[in-house]
């Protein structure tokens, strides 16, 4: 193994990392992981730490899941890769197609396309959603509307929904028509209400209003993560998604679920559109779905679409990736989605994030740098502030606590003003606890501003 300073200096030199300032690299080197093992990783430092973030919210069945790792190699003996395009397919392809047709059927949902990961499922999602209403001779339904503070990936189409000015600005122009609406975030909103409920129907009214202004009869789909992950974890109230849905319907608008993160078992249930008894009309999956052992990402759309897409009127779906429909992903998938109906992981997330979030809550009691504790299942985040009365942002106080945290024996993901979480999801009560008592000595040890 090379040793540390060569790493540290060849990765400043020749590699760029997304969501990173290459220029940085030298003065702020990342962590340099070199192994792992069950929910804990290693890094070239030879410190172990536990991985409360699940690699990047991905690796819910943890490190050492042999099951993955036997059907990865299986498949790459007998067949390491063939097209799904016009005219051939795969075995592997068409298990998991029907796998996820069982597991999406009770929301209506028994379509795949597969792709390379999230990003890919997001910018198919809003493909599919516009050629469904020009073949339905709406052509006209062309514009997208989302939550400010939502994630939806980085290609064009993703990046032109995304809620936050960081992944757009340097990219302008984005892709005209895309709009975006309040997102139900009970710590900071621009209507100031703390109320849960009440937010909710104000940012359901604030959605209608954007429809109405636009012309229902121009809008395509409204997308939204049912639980929002990288724009700090916001758990909207029960009420809202099904609010989304009452109002899509009453427009013509479709609903596209972004799944990437909550799809398989993170909020507590199968999917996060389920956990909140909303059926879309298109849900984007990635990430979960390999447990992060191999790049893959589906699309599922609904009966509704498949009609128009099967039916007299429909036509060639043209897009898609080389890799869509990866043997190998998708024999990964394939055992990881036993995996994780064997293990219930969603009931796993559901307990545990309890107990994670009942942990953070008991910490915020102590540290008077957490303005906020958010959570919902396996996801949660501590906001980060240097004044709880003003809810004053603090990001070098939150990385400053993510680095004492990581040497108490925790990786958090430190994003902006917030600590975030999202452990792999066969965690047990012992790793929930090592969990709080690093981030309890992180906090200590930074202590006040
Ligand atoms: N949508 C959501 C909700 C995500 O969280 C992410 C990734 N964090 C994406 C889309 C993009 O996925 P990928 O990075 O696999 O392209």
């Amino acid at each position: 193994m090379r040793d540390n300073n060569f790493l540290t200096e060849m990765n400043a030199r020749h590699l760029w990392h997304p969501m990173a300032h290459p220029g940085e690299m030298q003065a702020n080197p990342p962590k340099i992981i070199i192994g792992a093992d069950g929910v804990s990783i290693t890094d070239l430092e030879g410190h172990t730490t536990i991985d409360a973030v699940g690699g990047l919210w991905n690796v819910n069945l943890g490190y050492s899941c042999q099951p993955i790792k036997d059907a990865i190699a299986a498949q790459l003996t007998r067949l390491p890769y063939y097209s799904a395009f016009k005219g051939t397919t795969n075995d592997a392809a068409i298990e998991l197609s029907v796998r996820l047709a069982g597991m999406f059927g009770p929301d209506g949902m028994t379509r795949a396309f597969f792709t390379s990961g999230g990003s890919d499922s997001v910018d198919t999602a809003l493909k599919l959603a516009r050629q469904y209403h020009r073949l339905r001779g709406e052509a006209s339904r062309t514009k997208f509307i989302a939550l400010r503070k939502g994630y939806h990936g980085t290609h064009w189409g993703g990046a032109s929904v995304n809620g936050n000015p960081a992944f757009r600005e340097p990219y302008e122009p984005l892709l005209p028509g895309c709009f975006h609406v309040p997102a139900p975030y009970a710590y900071r909103n621009p209507f100031d209400e703390s109320d849960p409920e009440r937010l909710a129907a104000l940012c359901l009214s604030a959605l209608e209003a954007e429809i109405e202004m636009q012309v229902p009869s121009t809008v395509a789909a409204f997308i939204m993560e049912p639980v929002l992950g990288a724009g700090g974890v916001i758990a909207p109230h029960p009420s809202f998604m099904p609010g989304v849905r009452d109002i899509c319907d009453r427009h013509g608008v479709l609903l596209i679920a972004d799944e990437v993160i909550t799809g398989f078992g993170r909020t507590g249930d199968v999917s996060g559109a389920r956990h909140w008894g909303v059926k879309p009309d298109l849900m984007c999956l990635a990430k979960a779905m390999t447990s992060g052992y191999f790049p893959m990402g589906a699309v599922m759309a609904n009966d509704r679409l498949a009609e128009v897409f099967e039916g007299d009127g429909g036509a060639m779906i043209g897009t898609g990736y080389t890799y869509s429909g990866h043997p190998v992903g998708c024999a990964a998938a394939l055992a990881c989605l036993d995996e994780t109906e064997r293990l219930t992981l969603w009931d796993k997330a559901a307990y545990q994030g309890a107990r994670l979030k009942a942990g953070l809550q008991d910490l915020a009691t102590r540290h008077d740098a957490i303005g906020d504790v958010r959570g919902e299942g396996l996801m949660c985040a501590l906001e980060i502030v240097s004044d709880r009365q003003a809810k004053t942002m603090d990001p070098a106080r939150a990385g400053r606590i993510f680095e004492t945290t990581y040497k108490a024996g925790a990786m958090v993901r430190w994003s902006g003003t917030n600590l975030v979480m999202s452990p792999p999801l066969i965690l047990t009560d012992a790793d929930c606890d090592r969990i709080v008592s690093a981030l309890d000595e992180g906090l200590g040890a930074v202590g006040a501003a």
